[in-house]
This record gives structure tokens, C-alpha cells and sequence, in this order.
């Protein structure tokens, strides 16, 4: 998922050129606004810390756009390619990720991806069946 700081800093293209340049297909791709609803179903895991409020507000401050992506180990490979959740972290230590590429901090961090096979399944289905069928 690029999420609206990617897409407002207008890198929707230049990610997808680093995906498709390391080996990934992209097989569903889709431009979503979120509403707090959404993004508590989406976050779920994280609605009891203090610093979801500002998830919710950050997350719904524009449209994501989110994509299906296929590749042998996809789910490790491209958690390596965004690196690290804070973005400053990521400049330092993996300077040539895509968080160091457009990320800001470690709410600002510009991209999503999922971290095991189960998360990657509810959240394929969250977009492209509950979402795209309203
Ligand atoms: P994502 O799930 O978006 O791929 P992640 O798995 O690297 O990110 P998580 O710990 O699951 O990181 O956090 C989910 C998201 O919540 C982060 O990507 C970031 O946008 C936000 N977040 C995480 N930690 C903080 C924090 N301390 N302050 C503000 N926002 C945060």
C-alpha cells in the first residue's frame, strides 16, 4: 500500500518502477479514500495505543493506493525493499528503501506492507471483495 503521503509527494510511480524492478508482478492495483472505520478495521491490532488517533488522521488524510503483489518469498522480500517503520531509522540503516525514499518519520513512513501470509490474505480481502463491493 502507498499511503497519502506517497501519494501526495506524487511517488506512485516511482514505486512501481522499484517493484516491478525487483521481481514483483502487480496483479490488482486500486485507489481507495479511507474513513475512520475502515482504518480501525485495517489497524485493528493497534487501536488501543495512543498514537492511533493520529493513525486514523494521518491514514484518512487522503486516498491509498493499494496493490496485490506476487513474487516468490513476496511478503519478506518486500518488507526488506520498505524497510524499517520509522522512516528516519530507515535513511540511516536502508538507505536505498523506499522509507528512506519518501518516508518522514515513524507515523509518515509512506508505504504498508503486509507481514505474513494470514495478514496478507484479510487485507487482500479487505480491499478487493468487503471495500470494492461497497
Ligand atoms: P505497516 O503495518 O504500516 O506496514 P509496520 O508494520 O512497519 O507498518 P506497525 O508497528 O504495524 O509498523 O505500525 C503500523 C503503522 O502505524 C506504521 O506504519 C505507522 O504509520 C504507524 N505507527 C507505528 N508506530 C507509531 C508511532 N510510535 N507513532 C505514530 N505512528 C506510528
Amino acid at each position: 500500500m502507498i499511503k497519502p503521503d506517497g501519494l501526495f509527494g506524487n511517488y506512485t510511480d516511482e514505486i512501481k518502477k522499484v517493484i516491478l524492478e525487483s521481481g514483483f508482478s502487480i496483479l490488482e492495483e486500486m485507489m481507495v479514500q479511507l474513513d475512520e472505520n475502515y482504518v480501525t478495521i485495517f489497524y485493528a491490532e493497534h487501536s488501543k495505543k495512543s498514537f492511533f488517533p493520529r493513525l486514523v488522521k494521518y491514514m484518512t488524510s487522503g486516498p491509498v493506493f493499494v496493490m496485490v503483489l506476487e513474487k516468490v518469498n513476496a511478503i519478506a522480500d518486500w518488507r526488506a525493499l520498505i524497510g524499517p517503520t520509522d522512516a528516519r531509522k530507515a535513511k540511516v540503516t536502508h538507505p536505498n528503501s523506499i522509507r528512506a525514499l519518501c518516508g518522514l518519520d515513524s507515523e509518515k513512513n509512506c508505504v504498508h506492507g503486509s507481514d505474513s501470509p494470514q495478514s496478507a490474505a484479510r487485507e487482500i480481502s479487505f480491499f478487493f471483495e468487503e471495500i470494492s463491493s461497497g
